[in-house]
Parts: structure tokens; sequence; C-alpha cells
């Protein structure tokens, strides 16, 4: 396929090094909120990218996505919580577990926090090789990374050597490209922060050296085939990334870097700081179901910017009911008996769509092929020129995109949990029976109703009563 490479600022042909396995890292959520959808945006395209990889191009994929739980942000949260930094994020590991599942993201093989034993101890051995190469020095108690002692630094943000200050220094997690200066790896232990010895001297990672520990520890040798992350992360981050791993293996750390763009507000970034974000909670108690964030989310090339509305969230919403209308439609063809042309109208719509994803992942190319596939079969519907031999053949192509799009089975997913949980269900009807057979018919009604409200039917019969989804 021909992927965008960040490094060169151009689209090329992408196949993993030797074997037929993809090592990736993605540069996962810093643990001190939940995310938002903006996060998500580029956690599901990069997810979409990893599906694509694996049932559209047959590789196997190894793709580590870390949690950030100690930087700035973090060790300030957790302060202000008056909690244990690990306790703390404990909390927002837990919620992005929960909404990456609600949204369909495929587990990943690894998924390792900074402040891991492992990990820690991987950081030390970073900061060992990087000060044998001579790229580290120590002031106040802190660890830096010295930029001029790596010619290439700057390759991955184009940045200007003349404008880089030596000597001068930075301390901060984040910071403006303008800024170039000697990073820091290691942070002097402070009064009520977390230390580690495993350092001398003691402290705590910087975020850039957490990343680049556990990519190398877990991905094996350099380089890795792809890095990715959002596109706020070319710089500092990433090209602070390279010159650790590059500075200790003198050996090249990703041969491609994938960059999302924003997920944007009225014209600004979604972000924690500007204040208008919205996570999963907030989109459902609006009445939206995950299945249609994943949808919008998906629905534009990664590398344009995609503004949030909730009409364009009504609109993904419609969108997908257009999808699954048009399944259950062909669900219900019961003629017998296959067409020559609708094979071929299908195969086109697969071709259509494969050459799309393999376009720098052009998923709206992807949905624009799959929408004229579908436009055309309830057309045929109407003439009555589909049979089940058809919707067979159609349906193994609606499983193949939903493989590397993964909404359509989210949907069933959603459709086939009920609005109450099942134990709750299962007591009402118990209750109801009882309430019955005191003839309080009152009561009864109540809990019927009081259910169906809630999204579910009570249907009885002579075998006694059986609940469905409204
Ligand atoms: P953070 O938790 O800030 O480290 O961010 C986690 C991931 O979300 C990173 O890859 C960011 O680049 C990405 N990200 C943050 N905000 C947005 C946004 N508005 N649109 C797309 N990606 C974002
Ligand atoms: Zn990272």
């Amino acid at each position: 396929m021909r992927l965008y490479n960040t490094l060169t600022r151009s689209e090329e042909d992408f196949a993993p090094g030797p074997g037929n396995s993809v090592r990736m890292y993605t540069c996962g959520l810093t643990v001190y909120a939940r995310g938002h959808i903006g996060n998500f945006r580029t956690f599901i395209c990069v997810d979409v990218l990893r599906r694509t990889l694996k049932y559209l191009l047959g590789y196997e994929v190894r793709q580590v996505m870390n949690f950030t739980d100690v930087d700035d942000r973090t060790i300030i949260g957790a302060q202000k919580a008056g909690m244990e930094l690990r306790a703390y994020t404990d909390q927002y590991i837990a919620m992005f577990r929960e909404d990456a599942k609600a949204l369909g993201l495929e587990q990943v093989e690894e998924t390792p926090r900074a402040t891991d034993e492992a990990n820690l101890q991987a950081m030390a051995d970073l900061i060992r090789a990087l000060d044998k190469n001579g790229h580290t020095y120590v002031s106040d108690g802190s660890i830096y990374f010295k930029i001029s002692t790596l010619p290439a630094y700057g390759k991955l943000a184009h940045l200007d050597h003349e404008g880089m200050q030596p000597g001068a220094r930075v301390d901060s997690d984040n910071y403006a490209k303008e800024d170039a200066r000697d990073f820091v790896l290691w942070k002097a232990t402070k009064p009520d922060e977390p230390t580690w010895t495993v350092v001398d001297p003691p402290g705590r990672p910087g975020w850039h050296l957490e990343c680049s520990a556990m990519a190398l520890r877990l991905l094996g040798e350099s380089p890795i085939d792809i890095h990715a992350g959002g596109i706020d992360l070319i710089f500092p981050h990433h090209e602070n990334e390279i010159a650790q791993s590059e500075g200790a293996t003198g050996k090249l750390f990703s041969r491609f870097w994938m960059h999302v763009e924003y997920l944007i507000v009225e014209e600004k970034k979604m972000s924690k700081s500007l204040g208008n974000t919205y996570t999963i909670p907030d989109v459902v108690a609006k009445g939206f179901r995950p299945s249609a964030v994943r949808y919008l989310l998906l629905s534009a090339h990664y590398r344009k910017q995609l503004n949030f509305t909730w009409d364009s969230l009504s609109g993904a919403e419609k969108a997908l009911q257009r999808l699954t209308d048009c399944l259950a439609r062909l669900d219900a063809v019961t003629r017998e008996g296959s067409h020559p042309e609708v094979t071929a109208r299908v195969a086109a719509a697969q071709s259509a769509f494969t050459e799309a994803m393999q376009d720098d992942l052009n998923t709206a190319a992807a949905l624009g092929a799959i929408f004229e596939l579908v436009s055309d079969l309830n057309s045929a519907i109407d003439a009555a020129a589909i049979g089940t031999g058809d919707v067979a053949v159609i349906n193994e192509a609606f499983d193949r995109f939903d493989r590397v799009l993964g909404v359509v089975s989210l949907r069933q997913a959603e459709d086939a949990k009920p609005p109450v949980p099942v134990v709750d269900i299962e007591q009402l009807i118990e209750d109801r029976h009882a309430a019955r057979r005191r003839r309080d018919f009152a009561a009864a009604d109540r809990i019927r109703q009081d259910l169906a409200e809630r999204g579910v039917l009570l249907e009885d019969n002579a075998s006694g009563t059986r609940w469905k989804r409204k």
C-alpha cells in the first residue's frame, strides 16, 4: 500500500521489514483525564491502519500503545487529587479501556505503562547508552540530551539549525518548535514528586524518554516499521524520541512516521486546555451511539482536519443507518438464485474499496465505494433482481469491508446489548409475574411501561414472558 511518511514528507510504498510482521508503536493517552473524542480520532485512524494491514494485506501486526502515566500533567493531577500517582492514573486507564471497547478498537498486543518496573529499567539503560555515546550532561541534578551532538536532530520536524540555541535547556515536557533546545531526559527529584532511584541522580523520567524506552524494549531490533500519533506530537515529542533512540543505538528508529490531523471545534483543536472537549459519556448522554462516533471519526481522510459538530454526528448516524437498513433488506430476500451482474457489481465495489484503502488509507473514498454499492443494491432489491445466492456474496463483501472499518459489527453488538442489564430485566419480569399473581394489574402494567420507556419490550406467550429490544 501507499502510506504517507512524515519523515520524507511523501507517500511511499509500505511493506514491513524482513518477514511478514509489522512492528508498530502508537503514542497512547496521557492518563490525567478521560480521553476525549479528539484523542480517539487518532486512535481510531491508527486502528483502521492496523486492520488494513491485517485483514486487507494479510500482515501480522505487533503493536505497542503506551499509557503516559508519569509526566508534568499526571503529577500535578495526582497532587491536586491528593492521590498516589499510580492510583490516580489507574482511574483514567480504566476509562480508556471502557471507551476503546465501546468504539471497537482492537486490543493491541502490548499496553505498557511508563511506571512499570521493566520500563523504568529500560529508561535507565537508555540513558546509560546515551551517556556512553556522549549525548548527555547533568545540570542541577537533571540529565539533558545535548542536541548539538546529533547532527540529524530536527530531521522529522524540519527544524532550522540556525534557530537552535546551543547550551540552552528546556525542562518542560512540551514546548514550541522555536524552542529547539537541549531537552530533559531525567528530571531531578522535587519535593512532593514521585522519585525513582534506577538512575543516578534519582528523579523521574521526562515524557519523551518513556516512549523511546518502551518502543525499543517491546518491539525489538531497530528500525521498527511504523510510529504513529497525532500531528501535535511531531515536535518536540517525536523529534526527541528519534534523537534518544538513534543516539543510543546508532540505527534508524522507525521507517515510517504516521500522523493524524486534528479533530477541531469551531476552527480550534479539540483539547482539554481549551475546554472544548467531549468524551464518549458526553456523546452518549446526548443520545448518540459510539458506533456513530467511530463512523464519523474514520469517515474523513486522516491527514485532513475534521470539524466536529452535532450535525455531523447526526449525519454519521444516518449514514450508518442507511448501511444497516440495506443489510436488513438483503436479509429479507427470499427469492432463490444468483445474478451475474450483481456478482460483478460487488466485485467492482470490492476493488474500489481495496484501492482506496491502499491509497494512504483513503477512508472517504472507501466509504464512497460502499455507498454507491448500497444505492445500486437498493435499486436491485426494488426491481426484484436479487436472489439468495447474491445475498451470500454481498454479505461476504460487507464482512470484508467491516473487518477493516469495524462499524457495522460495532452497531450490531450495541443492538444485541439491551439498554437495561439482563439481570435487571429478569428480576422485573419476576416482579411483574408476582404482581399479577396477587392480581395487582396496575403494578404489573407499570413494570411493563417502565421497561418500554427504557427500550425493552415484554411479550407474553404460552411458555412465559420474553423480552426484546425496542
Ligand atoms: P495526549 O493524551 O495529549 O498525549 O494525546 C493522546 C493522543 O491524542 C496523541 O496522539 C495526540 O496527538 C492525540 N490528540 C490530541 N488531541 C487531538 C485532536 N484534537 N485531534 C486528533 N488527535 C488528537
Ligand atoms: Zn510517545
